[in-house]
């Protein structure tokens, strides 16, 4: 029998999980909350920002709480990350985690910041259940973070991952993205900075996921030249532990001082496709089984509509049947998505 994939039909003992027609289940949700944000990184958008999502086209925290309910007690999900934008500035994050929380109890629940007003609510999002933060931090040099944030708040950065920290929003872990000419050079300071500190750091290659489109291969700070610049600083070597589905290959660094590891997301140079469980909804409710799929499915209709339960879970393994095996970035006929990676919730 073959599949349509414009009319996909689930396969026969999948009714459970959210699985995709090359044998892999989906089982960690990202969920934007806000495609808007305080600052301006250079790889993810232009210096006057993007046109923001209309609010009535945003999910409401009902709708969010509701989908997430669904994920989780339909479809299997045991990981769920708020993202954006930047989370923090949406109205009524601390409410949506708590409720969260309340309906399901097991979830893994994390947030993905720039950490700007991290400092006023990290103890407030802890006693409402949250389990930790991954804070993305690209310099500890007040100028490189103002080039590359076009923000000059890298102080305020700093104290919102203290906070997390104090708040017991851990494992702190930190995001890093290198750009040529501006902060390639950071990554031993970055390291020692995390080490020291007790957070886990991660260098992430940069994406075409930028909304003006100017990534560019020759451009990108690979993995190999990060690891090439730690080994040159540090004693590197990869952790034997299994990585699983983990994006990170893991490195055990010791600069000599502190021991620990630090991850490298290759995810231009060496993909992780075939082991990727992940699923995303976009702030105003649209299911992308991908972050570079080229089609989406409309939950929000769904939910505005009068659909039960049943029938939006429904709907989202069919958006996720249909997934493609890999994200195709090495491919000549490569397309960037419509969406970019802050409108799509990274
Ligand atoms: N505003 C929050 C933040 O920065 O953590 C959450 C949203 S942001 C889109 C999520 C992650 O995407 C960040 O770690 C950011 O560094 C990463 N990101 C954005 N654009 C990217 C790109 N073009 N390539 C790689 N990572 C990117
Ligand atoms: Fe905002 Fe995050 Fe994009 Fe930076 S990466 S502009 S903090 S959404």
């Amino acid at each position: 029998m073959t599949q349509s994939v414009d009319l996909p039909l689930l396969p026969r003992g999948a009714a459970g999980g959210l699985v995709d027609r090359h044998g892999r289940t989906a089982t960690d949700l990202r969920v934007s909350l806000t495609d808007r944000c305080n600052l301006r990184c250079s790889y993810c958008m232009p210096p006057e920002g993007l046109d923001w999502m209309p609010v009535e086209e945003t999910l409401s925290d009902d709708e969010v709480v509701r989908l997430v309910g669904i994920g989780v007690h339909h479809l299997g999900i045991r990981e769920v990350r708020f993202t954006g934008g930047e989370p923090l500035v949406r109205r009524g994050l601390v409410d949506i985690v708590t409720r969260v929380r309340r309906d399901a109890p097991d979830v893994d629940l994390s947030l993905t910041t720039n950490a700007l007003g991290l400092a006023r609510t990290a103890q407030a999002l802890a006693d409402a259940g949250l389990d930790r933060v991954n804070v993305s931090l690209d310099s500890i040099r007040p100028d490189s973070f103002a080039e590359v944030t076009r923000r000059d708040r890298l102080h305020d950065a700093l104290a919102g991952v203290e906070a997390a920290a104090a708040a017991g929003l851990t494992p702190v872990k930190i995001n890093a993205v290198l750009l040529r000419g501006i902060n390639d050079g950071q990554a031993p300071e970055l390291t020692r900075w995390a080490l020291e500190n007790g957070y886990e750091l991660r260098f992430i290659e940069q994406m075409p996921l930028d909304a003006q489109h100017d990534w560019s291969r020759t451009e990108m700070v690979t993995a190999e030249e990060i690891l090439a610049s730690l080994q040159a600083a540090f004693t590197v070597v990869p952790s034997e532990e299994a990585r699983g589905s983990a994006p990170a290959e893991r490195f055990l660094v010791d600069t000599g001082d502190v021991q620990g590891v630090v991850g490298v997301i290759a995810s231009v140079t060496r993909p992780f496709c075939g082991d990727c469980d992940r699923v995303r909804i976009t702030a105003d409710g649209q299911v992308r089984n991908c972050l570079f799929a080229r089609s989406e499915s409309d939950l929000r209709a769904a939910l505005r509509g009068d659909a039960d339960d049943a029938a939006v879970a429904a709907q989202w393994r069919r958006a996720m049947w249909t997934k493609a095996a890999g994200h195709g970035i090495n491919d000549p006929s490569f397309l960037q998505p419509t969406r970019s990676m802050s409108a799509i919730g990274g």
